[in-house]
């Protein structure tokens, strides 16, 4: 079973030990959400099938799991009835619980979730004209405190396992009624008739841009996104999912070779000094490593470019010298690019205000002068706290606040 008890936080910008592949449960049963089918094989075959039936079995219901999204085994109608029984004495098929679902009046939907031992963290869906994207959460808080980011500023931290990253795109093609419809006798044939409809038409990109830093829990948001990109799994392209790092330079390489997704790197500031402020993991990956790692980025090309994120902070990080050293920074390195521009959303003491919009704009036109797309993010939910850098769950709210309650009885009770 996974180890559940919370994680204390190692130092600021030490990696959050690995939580193992499984998602805990009480009553001890396994969750196979989550799991690779080979997996999903040794643990049939640890619990009595025979060799080839573990093999057949894990197949089926590997389907059934992820391509179908089917939440009961009674509901697997090739596999034997009597069988179904079996399966649900030692297996669930888990989803986060849903504590509270908000909509906001731009159409931005965010879900506060909690996981089977009790943490709560958030996704959020937004959709556009043309597309729909999931913002995905992969840790519980964040161990890296950006000077900026609500979530960076959470006390209890926890890496998410792969069910619990994987769950969040499930629950969300739960929530827009997003599964393949029909059986899968003579599924062949129906994958092309209107029966069965596979390819989602509101889910359709996934950033690993919610809670937490993707690449300090490399090995559950490779497995989940493993099952997301997998053709018998959510079947999702790679060229749609875009992981997002504060520059944990170490694992990029990796992430391009064993994962293979678009790169978006939280940039946010041109010179050491106010990186070094706003994202303290400069201070371990300065400016320049970070942009050699970019450039040695596998896949990466003018076709897949990656994304420079820039959050636009009044009087920090906003000048036009700013501007003017990111399009040079960028072409020194001689990388395949794209800015991103987002207006810095606030949260009650962040200490930061977001530039003025003619600033953003004058930013935004010397960066694209230099030849570089540097469109402005929309801020989306901003109205249910939904936007990057807002995400923060109530129950850490709550426990915050209990904190200063209790620091400032400590003082009385010093100062009696
Ligand atoms: N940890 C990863 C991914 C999650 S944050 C990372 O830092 O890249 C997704 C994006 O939102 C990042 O670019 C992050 O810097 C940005 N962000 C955080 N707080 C913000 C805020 N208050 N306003 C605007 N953007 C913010
Ligand atoms: Fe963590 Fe990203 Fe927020 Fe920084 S911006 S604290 S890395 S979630």
């Amino acid at each position: 079973m996974a180890d559940t008890s919370l994680m204390s936080i190692p130092g600021q910008i030490d990696p959050v030990p690995v939580a193992r592949d499984i998602t805990p449960r009480d009553d001890g049963r396994i969750d196979l959400i989550g799991l690779p089918k080979e997996r999903i094989r040794e643990l049939f075959a640890e619990a009595g099938l025979d060799a080839k039936q573990a093999k057949l079995r894990a197949k089926q219901v590997f389907h059934w799991l992820y391509h179908r999204g089917v939440t009961e085994f009674e509901a697997m109608t090739d596999i034997a009835k009597t069988m179904r029984p079996w399966l649900t004495e030692r297996f669930v098929i888990g989803r986060p619980e849903v504590v509270e679902a908000q909509h906001s009046t731009d159409g931005t939907r965010k879900w506060l979730l909690k996981t089977a031992d009790g943490h709560e963290f958030e996704m959020v869906f937004i959709p556009d004209a043309d597309r729909g994207t999931l913002c995905v959460s992969s840790q519980v808080g964040c161990t890296l405190n950006c000077r900026f980011c609500h979530t960076g500023t959470m006390k209890l931290v926890r890496n998410l396992t792969p069910g619990e990253i994987v769950g969040q795109v499930m629950l969300a093609r739960d929530a827009l009624g997003e599964w393949p419809k029909g059986s899968m006798a003579g599924l062949e044939e129906l994958e092309d008739s209107a029966e069965y409809t596979s390819d989602g038409r509101l889910l359709t990109n996934i950033v690993m841009m919610g809670m937490g830093e993707p690449l300090y829990n490399f090995d559950n948001v490779k497995g989940a996104l493993k099952l997301v990109m997998d053709g018998d799994g959510l079947a999702l392209s790679k060229r749609r999912i875009t992981l997002s790092t504060s520059g944990v330079v170490p694992m990029m390489d990796r992430c391009g070779e064993e994962i293979g997704v678009n790169l978006a790197v939280s940039l946010h500031a041109v010179t050491k000094e106010i990186r070094d402020e706003i994202v303290p993991l400069n201070k371990k990956y300065g400016i320049e490593e970070l942009l050699a790692a970019c450039a040695a980025y596998p896949g990466s090309s003018n076709a897949r470019r990656i994304t420079f994120e820039y959050v636009m902070l009044r009087d920090k990080n906003d000048t036009d010298e700013h501007a003017r050293e990111l399009v040079r920074l960028i072409k020194r390195y001689k990388l395949p690019a794209k800015v991103n521009l987002i207006p810095f959303n606030p949260w009650p003491g962040a200490g930061y205000e977001c530039s003025t919009p003619e600033r953003v704009k004058r930013f935004s036109d010397i960066v694209f002068e230099g030849g570089i797309s540097a469109p402005v993010r929309t801020p989306r939910g901003r109205d249910i706290d939904a936007a990057c850098g807002q995400l923060k769950t109530a129950a850490e709210k709550k426990s915050r606040a209990q904190l200063d309650r209790e620091a400032a009885e400590a003082v009385e009770v010093a100062s009696a």
